[in-house]
């Protein structure tokens, strides 16, 4: 392990070099707290990041620590618990898969939400792959992540005075991440390569990636950079920002992710059994494998077929427009010898992938992924029957319902999610061995064991906790932004940490509809004034991407809405969306609102986030929630079989719900208390959204239907 840079650690407890360099620390707040209790306000300085962490301290608080015996105590029960973790034998694919512990799986995604000192996710996306890689080294699978370690990662999100979003790209530097060079058997580093036409004033050229690993837990993830030399600089920034640049940058980072990361498999001696692709980004891989398999004599028909049955796609967005797709004149300049070396012609080439569009015919990621793999599946049932339906040209003798894309709906990382005071009174009237039975239902049932008073006591807890929270990053922001000292000091009270409190957070698409709830302001203030009595409030945030104006409007709509007379006090826009953000909203809240268009919203996750914590849903039954909902866990908003004539038309009606459903019946079970002070009615609801959305919707239950469904049946 390298501990060069590091502050000089006493030996006694110097395997925090070992926890810090294994992301297994991102899902276990014990492991977090070791580094907290050495220096608490460090830890939040370095945002979390124990490898930075450990380059800064000081040495006295090292000293401190390792001389402290119940610090030292603590650390023994996680290193325990670390070492064990590690050679643990009686994982569940080991167990139920025996024969198959040798037949890796590796899993290409653009993006990874691990851990928010590492930005090299943009949303919902990232955040299930990194639950997905998470889940899987819980479970023993034989998984190997590839990706990109964007040296800029996403942007993090700051709102000016007026409300506009800001987006800063700040450096990642790798020697601060818990990151390392990938090294082949005999020793050297990893680095490889993927030919690339003329371009402006570059010439044809190879691009260069070198690879990097993170270990996450059991799984390692192997993470490409372009920002090295000899590239020229275009192709340094090639992977420099996630989904950032033109067209043209993003089919090079595309053919770097797919074709670069078979490469890289196959440099570090790895043969994987099963290639699963998660969202259209990376299936240049089956061309890459396909190559291969020509030059190694097949025909192309033996090598597709080949490279079908061991290929697995999941597609997530029922938007068109989501897509990638590019143009032949641009795939006749990227790939302009491939057809050659797959031994067929340029147009069985193109055909590969075709799909007309208004523009003209286009090479479809999606179409690509669909064709050359053997099993294809969407997000939630809905967006399983949605994407049937938008790709069933692709199988014209087929009827609908027998387009062979599946569903696996998904889920969320339990203990990555679980606030670690709830997880307390889970450990405590749950059976024993509930965390290694998330997805039994039969577990979930003593929910109902946990006594009113201890579970409301937690909530109250987790929504102060919150409440802090807020009123920090606020100060920071007014901080930064010079505001007169006596505007800060009122932070101090902004919010009250006992009202009803609703949590939106997600992207800033306009499909998901943050602004729905001010359809009609005045009955929003009546609501959130509650007679001054039955106060309610909402927590927003949300990143926009820095292109899409319409979403920037949104946000700069919720940050005035939050400055407006009736509203101000009851409504707050947090700045920066992330997974500590996401963190401390979905324990906090009371309650979750989701207001997506249906049916644009594949699956969601934040939503199961917010039930696992004891936090009801209040959704449009779309994604995930036209499973989960049950009548009694949570609420559904609107009618989801209306026809409308309009977008201003399902807006007012779904508007119309939400008000109903908050004045009738959320605002009511909230505010009924007996005579002890519980809202019993309210904690019948919250038990129930635990009990339902706990088990169904974890990733313990997703990765265990993808190995059963998806990777086992498309291993040879
Ligand atoms: C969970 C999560 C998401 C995905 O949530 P949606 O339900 O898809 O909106 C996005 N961003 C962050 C930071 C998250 O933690």
């Amino acid at each position: 392990m390298k501990s060069v840079g590091f502050t000089p650690i006493p030996e006694r407890i110097n395997r925090l070099v070992d926890i810090s360099y294994n992301l297994w620390w991102t899902w276990h707040p014990e492991a977090q707290n070791l580094f907290r209790r050495i220096d608490a306000k460090l830890w939040e300085d370095v945002y979390h990041n124990p490898v930075l962490f450990l380059s800064a301290v000081r040495q006295v608080s090292l000293d401190a620590a390792a001389t402290d015996p119940d610090f030292i105590k603590a650390y023994y029960e996680v290193l325990t618990a670390f070492d064990a973790y590690q050679v643990d034998t009686k994982t569940w694919f080991r167990q139920t898969y025996p024969d198959k512990i040798d037949k890796p799986i590796a899993y290409f995604s653009a993006e990874f939400g691990l851990h928010e000192c590492l930005p090299i996710y943009s949303g919902g996306l990232g955040v299930l792959s990194g639950d997905h890689t998470k889940e899987c080294s819980d479970l023993g699978l034989p998984f190997i992540g590839v990706g990109f370690l964007y040296p800029q990662g996403y942007f993090r999100q700051t709102i000016n005075q007026n409300g506009d979003q800001e987006a800063h790209y700040v450096k990642v530097r790798f020697a601060e991440v818990p990151a390392q060079p990938a090294f082949t058997d005999d020793g050297k580093e990893v680095v490889v390569s993927v030919a690339l036409p003329a371009r402006n004033n570059l010439p044809d050229r190879r691009v260069y990636a070198k690879v990097y690993k993170l270990q996450v837990g059991n799984v390692p993830l192997y993470l490409m950079d372009t920002d090295i030399h000899p590239n020229a600089t275009e192709d340094r920034e090639l992977s420099a920002r996630l989904y950032g640049g033109d067209q043209e940058m993003r089919l090079a980072q595309e053919m770097v992710l797919g074709i670069g990361g078979v490469r890289a498999l196959e440099v570090m001696g790895i043969k994987p059994a099963v290639y699963h692709m998660n969202e259209g980004h990376s299936a240049f891989l089956v061309l890459e494998r396909a190559r291969k398999l020509v030059a190694e004599g097949k025909t192309f028909a033996e090598a597709s077929e080949i490279v079908r049955k061991s290929s697995v796609f999941t597609t997530h967005t029922p938007v068109p427009a989501g897509h990638d797709a590019f143009p032949f004149h641009m795939m006749d300049r990227y790939f302009p010898t491939w057809h050659h070396q797959l031994n067929i012609s340029r147009e069985e080439f193109l055909n590969l992938a075709r799909q007309d569009q208004s523009w003209g015919p286009t090479f479809s990621m999606t179409v690509l992924a669909l064709k050359m793999s053997g099993k294809h599946n969407g997000v939630s049932k809905l967006h399983g029957e949605i994407s049937r339906k938008m790709w069933s040209w692709l199988w014209p003798n087929k009827k609908l319902d027998e387009v062979p894309i599946t569903h696996v709906t998904n889920g969320i990382h339990t203990e990555t999610w679980l606030a670690p005071a709830l997880k307390t009174l889970y450990d405590k009237y749950l059976p024993a061995n509930w965390i290694h039975n998330i997805d039994d239902p039969d577990i979930w049932n003593d929910v109902d064991k946990i006594p009113d008073e201890e579970l409301w006591d937690v909530m109250t807890k987790l929504r102060g906790k919150l409440v802090n929270f807020v009123r920090l990053r606020t100060r920071q922001r007014m901080q930064r932004l010079n505001y007169h000292p006596n505007d800060m000091q009122a932070t101090a009270n902004l919010l009250n940490p006992n009202a009803l409190t609703i949590g939106f957070a997600r992207r800033f698409a306009t499909y998901k509809r943050a602004t729905l709830i001010f359809h009609d302001t005045d009955r929003l203030k009546r609501i959130v004034h509650g007679d001054g009595v039955r106060p309610v409030q909402f927590i927003f945030a949300g990143k926009a991407h820095p292109r899409d104006e319409p979403g920037k409007n949104f946000i700069r709509e919720v940050y005035h809405r939050s400055h407006e007379a009736g509203l101000a006090g009851h409504l707050i826009f947090i700045e920066d969306y992330d997974m500590n953000v996401a963190r401390h909203m979905v324990a906090g809240v009371d309650m979750w609102l989701n207001t997506p268009r249906r049916p644009m919203e594949a699956s969601g996750t934040s939503g199961q986030k917010a039930g696992l914590n004891g936090s009801p849903n209040l959704s449009i039954l779309d994604g995930w929630w036209a499973e989960g909902y049950n009548t009694k866990n949570g609420w559904s908003i609107g009618d989801p079989e209306a026809e409308y004539a309009n977008e201003y038309d399902q807006n007012h009606a779904d508007a119309t719900s939400i008000y109903e459903l908050l004045e009738n019946e959320v605002v009511p079970a909230y505010y009924d208390r007996d005579i002890t002070g519980l809202p019993k009615k309210w904690l019948a609801i919250v038990k129930e959204s635990i009990r339902t959305v706990a088990p169904q919707f974890s990733m313990t239950r997703m990765i265990k239907d993808y190995t059963t469904d998806l990777y086992v049946p498309s291993m040879d």
